[in-house]
């Protein structure tokens, strides 16, 4: 038997959604359900403004044409992440600044900030490891001090909590992916959030291909045309209707989530006491969504054979992310702030075992046990 790392969860009203969209007849973007979609984000983060996207990349696309980066702008992130975080910033002729993460929480280290700063900087991308928060109310005031934008890459960290407030309605902007590996998803797809009200008029137009089409169909102008760049960043309707099906069922999905992250937590916590391995450590101030589960072992060696061993059994685990900065285009395009060493240590030890709805207490004790029994030998 196989268990995959991923299979996404399918509520069983997307179908009906998508038949609803078919009869309405609109199947372009904006419709009745990319508008439900977008009211629900809002209500959900209490951002200022949401739009959907055709995933979680064209939202950090858009966010950096609204951010005005411009060539030889500088934007910090960690080098800890996904390839879209610094690509965005890379396509307006940017160059990303890689600073380490803290070894607790994975996340971008807000101590290594200020001497990343430079005249050239214009923004912060914190991303929310894990679904579980950066320090923001430190990135915040570095930010608010050096006049930076913040984007917060909330990929992962859909109705994860900081200080009881919504990851997501922290920075100017936000990015949420809803990519079928996420929690909530559809196939693909995404959301740019904004938290500041003057930016949402460009951002409909940098979305509606550069245009105030959203204007007028609104009835707030008598036609529309070419008024600024932008591209098409809008998802069809048939994508808003199955997230919409996944949105009312989010409560539920997080929950049953939990309680898989809870099993894995709580098989992990005498060999972590024994120090076997390391789990995953959760701020008090913050609230996790249980999008991932990892655990840290001893060395690059170990990991290997824990990974081979699941593997031979028919579990798929895997590991991620290779860094950034020494990567092939991080070469090219970036540089580094300091010696990343937390990165370089953290992504050859890390281990995500898999979390979907549907897996088994059965599996998860199988997949621990393996785990492990390598681990000790
Ligand atoms: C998933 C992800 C994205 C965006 O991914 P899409 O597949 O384009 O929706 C961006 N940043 C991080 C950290 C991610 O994990």
């Amino acid at each position: 038997m196989k268990i995959p790392f991923n299979r996404p969860y399918i509520t069983g009203k997307e179908t009906k959604y998508i038949s609803q969209a078919v009869k309405f007849g609109q199947l372009s973007g904006d419709g009745f359900f990319t508008k439900k979609c977008n009211q629900w984000l809002v209500n959900k983060i209490g951002c200022q403004g949401a739009l959907l996207t055709h995933s979680g990349t064209a939202a950090l696309e858009m966010a950096a044409i609204l951010a005005d980066i411009r060539p030889g702008d500088e934007v910090i992130m960690p080098s800890f992440t996904f390839t879209s975080t610094a690509n965005a910033f890379v396509l307006r002729g940017a160059i990303p600044v890689f600073i380490d993460i803290r070894p607790d929480t994975l996340n971008l280290d807000e101590r290594q900030l200020k001497k990343a700063i430079t005249k050239k900087t214009k923004a912060i991308v914190p991303v929310h490891y894990a679904g579980i928060g950066c320090e923001m109310e430190t990135i915040m005031k570095i930010a608010k001090e050096y006049n930076l934008l913040v984007i917060e890459d909330a990929a992962h960290a859909l109705s994860s909590m900081y200080n009881n407030k919504p990851l997501g309605s922290f920075g100017h902007f936000a990015i949420i992916s809803f990519h079928e590996t996420k929690n909530i998803h559809c196939g693909e797809g995404g959301a740019l959030l904004i938290n500041d009200k003057n930016y949402m008029e460009r951002a409909e137009i940098i979305r509606e291909k550069g245009t105030n089409r959203s204007k007028f169909f609104r009835g707030e102008v008598n036609k529309y045309s070419w008024v600024d760049i932008g591209s098409s960043f809008l998802p069809s309707e048939i994508n808003a209707a199955f997230l919409w099906a996944q949105m009312t069922s989010e409560y539920l999905i997080r929950s049953s989530r939990l309680d898989i992250w809870e099993q894995y937590h709580a098989m992990f916590k005498e060999p972590e006491a024994d120090r076997i391995l390391r789990r995953p450590v959760i701020p008090r101030n913050c609230r996790h969504n249980a999008h991932m589960y990892y655990i840290l072992v001893a060395t690059h060696r170990k990991r290997a054979l824990v990974l081979k061993h699941l593997r031979d059994k028919g579990y798929q685990a895997i590991f991620h992310y290779v860094p950034l900065h020494n990567s092939k285009a991080g070469l090219k395009f970036s540089r580094s702030v300091g010696k990343l060493s937390n990165t370089l240590d953290i992504s050859k030890r890390i281990i995500r075992l898999p979390l979907w709805i549907g897996l088994r207490k059965k599996e998860i004790r199988k997949m621990a046990d393996l785990a492990l029994m390598t681990l000790e030998q």
